[in-house]
């Protein structure tokens, strides 16, 4: 999946000024990430902007990755897999994961008050984060 895959994915009718609502932007790299500055108030957005990596300096490909495992593993992958998939340190292993699972439980909070989830799954994945982190 490449940037504009994700920017698709992200804004799918095009990217819109989360400022302004304005659609006209230009488009440069920063560190190989796309950045679109607003034609209107020269707001900045990325990819990144408004979510849970705006000021991560890990690439966004480690992000979805750790994600990806997360994810997919009923058992939780531990802090060293992480540390080791991802080719990252211990410390940032751990605050990526701690982030992740914070997001998710958030999630799974919301949907579980709109009765999308049973109460169980969060309470779960709140007794798997406390004990794996
Ligand atoms: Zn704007």
């Amino acid at each position: 999946m490449n940037h504009r895959d994700l920017n698709h994915a992200r804004w799918p009718d095009g990217l819109v000024c989360p400022a302004c609502g304005e659609r006209t932007h230009s488009t440069f790299l920063v560190k190989g990430e796309p950045v679109g500055p607003c034609v209107r108030c020269r707001r900045q957005t990325t990819l990144r902007s408004g979510t849970l990596f705006h000021a991560s300096k890990l690439p966004l490909t480690k992000w979805l990755l750790a994600l990806y495992l997360i994810g997919q593993d009923k058992n939780n992958h531990s802090t060293l897999s992480l540390k080791h998939y991802l080719d990252i340190s211990y410390c940032a292993a751990w605050r990526l994961k701690h982030k992740l699972l914070e997001a998710i439980a958030r999630r799974l909070t919301r949907e579980r008050r709109r009765g999308g989830f049973r109460t169980e799954q969060v309470q779960e994945l709140r007794i798997d984060k406390q004990k794996r982190l």
